[in-house]
């Protein structure tokens, strides 16, 4: 059993002062108190650490490679992508761990609690399985190990290069797989997960519509029944006129209509919506899950959150190309897009809860629920994710309630972060991950060639 003690804390009921807070050997939250005498470890605000909700790790290692100018005098998503698959031809399952280990470690630096990574990196170059259709899996399992992080892996279904159902091209060829290897992919994978702490769940991806038929989406999501769905939706303009095109409806007005959406999925990216999709999509319970950076960073566009929030629409962050992870900057960035876009402010705030907490709770919450993960909110029973804000930094000394919220996201500093717990595992103690030498050592080491040649 471990005792936290902080001067405020954020809890199911609110802000409260002088809060106890046990660790069950489970690693879930066994006890709250309020108004309690200083006891166990003292911290300033303790606040319910979010999931980050969608990651492709490998990525991690091209931040940076992507910012010149291709041949195409208007580069966009579809040159960078063109990056992404030199890449693949040559990362391997050990740079792949390493990789996924700093971001896990940056992951939890950063404020997060959980990694949900949206995987679909399987096979050899050349598209033949590794001897266990797993390994890849396993060694994004094998980071957890070593990270502390809590893991929502979900293995992605990737049959097509588009909605023609086209042979996969020669950067997609390690993703492959039909419904029926990808069906055993996800056992395999299970398997692996049961070696991991109790609090690491199993979910699916299918890919994209681009990338799958709808009877494999379906089918897909019945292979882990209960577990979190997740799928890219709706991201890019030239995806919304493939699918238009091929299938005589715009993706989500497609999903709405053609899939049983319900608060198991989460849906990646939506910044292409209607307002009519935007309405309908949020009455489902389904995530909306956004990456503000990376849609920033690859020109992806803008989702409607004003609308969404009005309509009680359920969000999370992820931090997805992984270009830069930051639990602040997501939510800032989320509602500086707004604001640019509307000519507004604060369009997020309600009566009595600022735009800070509103954006920090909604993305706890729904992070938990994109995560199939019983946490999101500091109860007992929840497993014991939990972040502390360092209320010696300057920016943070004096003041209360909402305001904590408003200064970590809009005048944030990562150094603001002081310690974070997983499932009870205390991973970041004054703002350093417990392992972050050896794992910054094995990532560089792993990735230095594969830098050096794209
Ligand atoms: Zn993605």
């Amino acid at each position: 059993m471990t005792v936290l003690w902080a001067e405020r804390a954020l809890t199911s009921e609110g802000w409260a002062r002088d809060v106890r807070l046990e660790i069950g050997e489970d690693g879930r939250i066994a006890g709250l108190a309020t108004g309690a005498a200083p006891e166990g470890q003292r911290l300033g605000v303790l606040l319910p650490a979010p999931a980050n909700s969608h990651s492709h790790a490998f990525q991690r290692a091209m931040a940076g490679l992507t910012e010149t100018r291709g041949d195409d005098p208007t580069d966009s998503f579809w040159t960078w992508r063109q990056l992404m698959y030199r890449f693949l031809d040559r990362i391997t399952p050990d740079q792949v761990q390493a990789i996924a280990a700093l971001v896990q470690m940056e992951m939890l630096e950063a404020g997060f609690a959980t990694n949900v990574e949206f995987h679909y990196l399987h096979h050899r170059p050349d598209g033949t399985p590794y001897d266990r259709l797993s390994e890849m899996a396993d060694r994004i399992a094998a980071a957890q190990a070593v990270s502390g992080i809590g893991l929502t892996l979900l293995p992605v279904l990737y049959q097509y290069g588009g909605c023609d159902r086209r042979a996969l091209g020669p950067g997609q060829r390690r993703f492959g797989n039909d419904p029926d290897r990808f069906a055993r992919l996800v056992e395999e994978t299970g398997e692996t997960l049961r070696h991991l702490p109790a609090d690491a769940r199993l979910g699916v991806a299918p890919h994209s519509l681009r990338a799958v038929a709808p009877d494999a989406i379906r089918a897909a999501a019945d292979l882990v029944p209960g577990g979190p769905v997740h799928m890219h939706l709706a991201e890019q303009q030239a995806e919304v006129d493939e699918v238009e095109a091929a299938w005589g409806a715009r993706p989500v007005t497609w999903a709405l209509s053609e899939l049983e959406l319900d608060p198991r999925w989460c849906l990646i990216h939506c910044t292409q919506m209607t307002p009519d999709e935007t309405m309908g999509l949020a009455r489902t319970g389904a995530v909306a899950g956004l990456c503000p950076i990376t849609e920033a960073s690859l020109g992806d566009g803008i989702f409607d959150g004003v609308r969404w929030m009005e309509a009680d629409g359920c969000i999370s962050v992820g931090s997805d190309s992984n270009i830069l992870i930051s639990l602040h900057e997501e939510l800032r960035l989320l509602d500086t897009s707004q604001r640019l876009r509307d000519h507004t402010r604060a369009a997020l705030a309600r009566p009595g809860i600022s735009t800070g907490r509103r954006l920090f709770e909604s993305v706890a919450r729904g992070g938990a629920q994109a995560a199939g993960r019983g946490t999101g909110m500091i109860e007992t029973g929840a497993w014991a994710d939990l972040l502390a804000l360092d209320t010696s930094h300057v920016d943070l000394a004096g003041i209360e309630g909402d305001t904590i919220l408003d200064t970590f996201v809009f005048a944030g500093r990562d150094a603001m972060v002081a310690d974070v717990w997983s499932a009870g595992r205390h991973m970041v103690h004054e703002g350093q991950h417990m392992h972050r030498v050896t794992i910054t050592r094995a990532y560089a080491e792993a990735v230095a060639d594969l830098r050096a040649q794209v």
